[in-house]
């Protein structure tokens, strides 16, 4: 390399975002390209990729792992649900586990994930823990796809103060060509197939250095049902959990009939008030304006003929007012929720106020004018 063309570009170079910022976004892409639904990272860290992918609604099952439980607990609260995902829980179910161990050991609590990522782990490892990791991800835990980050030393006479090593931890840094030749003697080995790529170009000019963070994709070649090495040799748990929280999810029966009730309420108040405003248009005496009437003014376009249709309107009788259940079953919000109109009364048996018969939601009139 030319020795003053080197020297200029020590000064200026600097990515844009930041190179960390890059690799997590590279394995957010993956993500939303392959969509896998369980997501291993190993080496998390402070969990920041963890944090990025939790908003990835493909993955409903997120772990991390690392040797240093202090470096997890800093942040591991930001992995939390946070109040609006109690208040509005999402369709998808999320967990999301920290465990404390080592990559040179087999857990089998790392087992079934679609998706591991080892972003800037490998450098870290002792020799001896090298030589373990790949049994350990390509054989034991043996995922469809293994993402491999690490620094490309071919780029180290580029950065400014780089003497030996980018970090002081880092046991080894590889240049393109050994990265290369241990990730494909790993593919062939355990049978999977491996491209090449990375992040943090080089200069223009000097594209033979390659990317300043040098990227493997491993992608299985053969199916899943395959006999793999877990069922030969069962492994006992070795690594300690330090973290656990399970999202709430709409799959769950607790949270789907929290949400239900307080849509059905939401929509009989809706059109509770629609009614009354009317009433009070047109005055109590309904024959001041036909039945029919009433009812498609309570109600837009379509769903107006079809309460019409399906003698679905709302009443009032005495002190009260009746939303039949069936017009409320016809908002699209409800009907999404519930799915089946039996199992919109069995959510809201004995949580809703109901007429005698059970086909209507019942509002006291009096209540509301106490209200106003
Ligand atoms: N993946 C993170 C940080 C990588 S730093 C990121 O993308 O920013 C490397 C991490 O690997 C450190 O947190 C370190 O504690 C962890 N580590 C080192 N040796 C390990 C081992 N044998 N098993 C698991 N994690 C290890």
């Amino acid at each position: 390399m030319d020795k003053n063309f080197q020297e200029e570009f020590m000064q200026i170079i600097k990515f844009e975002p930041p190179l960390y910022k890059q690799r997590h976004q590279f394995v957010r892409d993956l993500v939303e390209k392959y969509k896998p639904k369980k997501v291993a990272d190993l080496g998390c860290a402070d969990c920041r990729l963890l944090w990025m992918l939790k908003f990835c609604s493909c993955i409903g099952v997120l772990a991390g792992l690392d040797i240093c439980a202090n470096a997890m607990k800093e942040k591991m609260y930001t992995l939390s649900p946070l109040p609006v995902d109690y208040l509005q829980p999402s369709e998808r179910s999320l967990t999301i586990t920290l465990h404390h161990g080592s990559v040179a050991h087999k857990d089998p609590c790392m087992l079934g994930f679609d998706l591991v990522t080892c972003i800037e782990l490998i450098e870290h490892l002792e020799e001896s823990e090298l030589n373990k990791f790949p049994d350990v991800v390509f054989g034991f835990m043996a995922p469809s796809i293994v993402v491999i980050s690490t620094p490309n030393s071919d780029f180290n006479p580029l950065l400014p103060g780089v003497m030996l090593h980018r970090h002081p931890d880092h046991k080894f840094e590889w240049s393109q060509a050994q990265f290369q030749s241990w990730a494909l003697e790993t593919a062939r080995c355990y049978d999977y197939s491996v491209e090449f790529t990375g992040v943090g170009d080089p200069p223009t000019g000097m594209e033979k250095v390659g990317f300043c963070t040098q990227i493997g994709v491993f992608i299985r070649k053969y199916p899943p049902s395959g006999l793999s090495v877990q069922s030969e040799t069962p492994t006992e748990a070795v690594y300690k959990t330090i973290f656990k929280v399970v999202y709430p999810s709409l799959k769950d029966e607790k949270y789907l009939q929290n949400a239900v009730i307080s849509e059905v309420i939401f929509t009989a108040q809706i059109i509770k008030r629609r009614l009354m405003s009317k009433r009070e248009e047109y005055g109590d005496d309904p024959g001041r304006k036909s039945k029919f009437q009433l009812s498609m003014d309570c109600f837009s376009d379509q769903l107006g003929k079809l309460v019409v249709e399906k003698n679905m309107e709302p009443f009032v009788s005495g002190n009260e007012v009746y939303i039949p259940l069936a017009t409320i079953f016809s908002f699209p919000k409800v009907n999404q929720l519930c799915g089946t109109f039996e199992k919109l009364c069995k959510l809201i048996a004995g949580k809703v106020t109901l007429s005698n018969d059970g086909s209507a939601v019942m509002f006291s009139i009096e209540h509301e004018n106490e209200e106003n």
